[in-house]
């Protein structure tokens, strides 16, 4: 079966770990470092020569990083969890397929990235550099979503420019929109980070979900892009 054939091959191009580099201002996300992470006894790069240190050359954002996590959940889900998966039916393997096709091709073609010229990290090939209280963490460890045998999910960095406080272009827009967008991207977040079994309201829909993939399904419907963009107009 085609399943083993593509563990394989995932496995020799993922590395283990990567950390997000960002420019002094936390501005802007400037590359990664890539590679075996740091051995936890020394302190010190694990193996420092398969440690790969890329510098971004377009604009990267939160919103690409919680994409890549989307497409990795649903390789994760499918190859990792058949049992699972076999009893949802045909149907919603393929809305997951399909979801994660959405979102990758929408990060290869669907947005025009500007040039971007990253400046140089600090302390190129070093690893735990960023501030731990900047780290977007999830909690997804120990779930069928992120595996440490697949695909790790990607751990996203706050960004002063995103959801920041200082929003001066949204001076006017009413209170109660901006509560709503504030909510729409918690959602994003907790597509990709929660790990409650609680169900989640989406307050746009007046839908609840019973589970994180659930909702991330639901976010990519029309209905719900819909509200979502409207919360913009
Ligand atoms: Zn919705």
């Amino acid at each position: 079966m085609a399943k083993n054939g593509l563990l394989r091959p995932i496995n020799r191009i993922d590395p283990k770990f990567r950390e997000i580099r960002v420019d002094q201002k936390k501005e802007n996300y400037i590359g990664a470092i890539c590679g075996l992470g740091v051995d936890r006894f020394s302190d010190q790069p694990a193996m420092p020569d398969h440690d790969m240190e890329v510098a971004f050359d377009t604009n990267i954002t939160l919103e690409d990083i919680f994409k890549i996590n989307g497409v990795r959940m649903a390789i994760n889900i499918v190859l990792g969890s058949e049992q699972a998966v076999s009893n949802w039916g045909e149907d919603a393997i393929y809305r997951l397929q399909d979801s994660a096709r959405k979102k990758l091709m929408s990060l290869i073609q669907g947005t025009t990235r500007e040039p971007f010229d990253a400046p140089s990290t600090d302390k190129p090939y070093k690893w735990n550099q960023l501030d731990p209280e900047d780290i977007l963490g999830h909690d997804l460890q120990n779930t069928p979503a992120d595996s440490l045998v697949l695909l790790h999910l990607h751990k996203g960095v706050y960004l002063r420019s995103e959801g920041g406080e200082e929003e001066e272009d949204e001076i006017g827009v009413e209170e109660a929109t901006l509560e709503m967008r504030r909510h729409a991207n918690w959602l994003h977040q907790a597509a990709t980070s929660a790990t409650s079994r609680e169900p989640i309201v989406c307050r746009l829909c007046n839908m609840t979900w019973q589970t994180p993939q659930l909702l991330q399904l639901h976010l990519e419907t029309r209905r719900h892009k819909d509200k979502e963009n409207a919360l913009y107009d």
